[in-house]
């Protein structure tokens, strides 16, 4: 706000020296193509991609508010039953961005790989949008798919071209919104993926800086399950706040995803589910972790594949715990909270048991410490045999 004040001031001492009438900054603000993103699905694969490429193009970049009770609310209204709960929620965004917006951003992107793709939905939700929206803005929806023959890497570039020249004819400016929004992309993604090291110097490490033990898990979802609060019920906050140290699916390294994914007799097709079975492998195998997660929005076809996937290995190597929470807009948040407590505990009773094993022949106790809400375990040195093995 500060800055447009100060640039009609500045546009005020051009008009009384100069004499000449021009468009005011803030006119020439309000003239910018405002391009909606809907924060949700595709959103979460691609978050800087999309924005930095708008932006470097001159639009206006709105993203639709974060998810909430009320917007799931709202979505509910033009939600059918058949519709998986994330489908269900990116209705609200939508519904959320229609009359603030002159474009809606909806690309059907069905993957950059010629063998993995994302889930077909993402295909044909345009045109459920468009089916049940009236008054909608201007749809941007660009169409690529690797799995198809003519759909190269130029064909991407055509794409971006088509979304581009609807906010500007400027064909540099465009090639410089390409390069700029990949290269903020691929900074992303190396933020968020851990790489080898990092991950196994995060398995050997298991006690915190006042000495507990950690609890650690493998929180298995897609990245827009994950990241979106009312889809995931805040699990991953949740998990935290009960001391639990986590790592998610989307966070594992790729190199590992991939050598795990080659002990399966079929292709694995979906990207999400790739990460998601590649990493319920890894700790299944390497039994570095306490327990995994895996959330499942219902109703959803590639994860009934991932899931049971994962339970059939998981039978095979009883000593990590799985559990699976299935989620949608019907599930009730004291039950799922509950399970969720009960998982953690059976956690932590199951490292403590572990440890005083471990522990039986040395001179050591096992502290069990009450927080609020959580419960941890400490090893701490005893003068007295007879303490062996006590909780507290
Ligand atoms: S993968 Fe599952 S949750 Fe995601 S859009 Fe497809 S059906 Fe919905």
């Amino acid at each position: 706000m500060n800055v447009i004040l100060e640039e009609e001031k500045r546009y005020f001492i051009w008009v009384i020296f100069m004499g000449k009438s021009i468009a005011t900054p803030s006119s020439k603000i309000k003239l910018r193509k405002r391009v909606g993103i809907p924060k949700g699905l595709i959103y979460y694969h691609y978050p800087e991609l999309f924005r930095i490429f708008f932006e470097e193009l001159g639009a206006e970049v709105i993203f639709s508010k974060d998810s909430s009770h009320t917007l799931l609310l709202e979505a509910l209204q033009y939600a059918s039953d058949e519709e998986c709960f994330s489908c269900k929620i990116f209705l609200g965004h939508i519904k959320d961005l229609t009359e603030k917006v002159d474009y809606l951003f909806l690309p059907k992107f069905h993957g950059t790989h010629k063998s993995e793709v994302n889930c077909p939905k993402f295909i044909g939700l345009p045109d459920v949008i468009r089916a049940v929206f009236e008054d909608l803005p201007q749809l941007l929806v660009p169409y690529h798919s690797r799995t198809k023959k003519k759909h190269r890497s130029l064909h991407l570039i055509w794409s971006a071209f088509t979304v581009g020249y609807k906010i500007t004819k400027n064909p540099i400016k465009i090639t410089r919104a390409i390069i700029r929004a990949v290269k903020a992309q691929k900074k992303y993604e190396e933020q968020i993926k851990w790489n080898e090291e990092q991950l196994h110097a995060w398995e050997l490490d298991t006690k915190s800086q006042s000495g507990l033990e950690k609890i650690k898990i493998v929180l298995l979802g897609h990245a827009y399950v994950l990241h979106d609060p009312i889809l995931s019920f805040d699990i991953p906050q949740r998990l935290r706040e009960m001391g639990v140290e986590l790592i998610t699916s989307e966070e594992m390294p790729s190199s590992i995803i991939e050598k795990q994914l080659k002990k399966l007799h079929s292709y694995l097709y979906f990207k999400e589910e790739r990460c998601i079975v590649g990493s319920a492998l890894y700790f299944l195998e390497n039994e570095t972790i306490d327990g995994i997660l895996q959330l499942i929005p219902y109703p959803c076809g590639p994860t009934a594949i991932s899931s049971e996937i994962i339970m059939r290995y998981a039978k095979k190597k009883e000593k990590i715990p799985l559990i699976q929470l299935m989620v949608d807009d019907n599930t009730g948040e004291a039950g799922l909270v509950t399970r969720l407590e009960a998982f953690v505990n059976t956690m932590k009773r199951k490292k403590l048991l572990q440890l005083q094993e471990l522990h039986k022949h040395k001179n050591l106790v096992i502290k069990q410490i009450h927080k609020v809400d959580t419960v941890e375990l400490m090893i701490v040195k005893s003068t007295s045999i007879e303490e062996e093995g006590t909780m507290k």
